[in-house]
């Protein structure tokens, strides 16, 4: 079992460019964290990071892009190939 903690910069185009601390265990990561010695983000995430772990998780995520194949609504899609 290996933790250990990665810097890592937000990716949304937002000016408050806030700096993120994620500890990684087994390249698993398991918590996001405003990092506290930068100035702008003083170890505060905005709700929409704070939150990575369970979006990234989310048995329910889309991992490839997908295609709508049967009627608006319907839920129905395929891969893409
Ligand atoms: S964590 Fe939120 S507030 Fe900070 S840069 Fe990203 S989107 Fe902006």
């Amino acid at each position: 079992m290996t933790r250990r903690m990665v810097h890592a910069a937000c990716p949304h185009d937002c000016p408050d460019t806030c700096a993120i601390r994620v500890t990684v265990e087994d390249g698993v990561a398991l918590k996001v964290q405003g990092d506290p010695d930068h100035p702008p983000t003083d170890g505060v995430l905005c709700t929409k990071v704070a939150r990575y772990i369970e979006r990234v998780y989310h048995p329910e995520r889309l991992l490839r892009p997908l295609r709508r194949v049967g009627p608006k609504g319907s839920g129905r899609f395929e891969p893409v190939g």
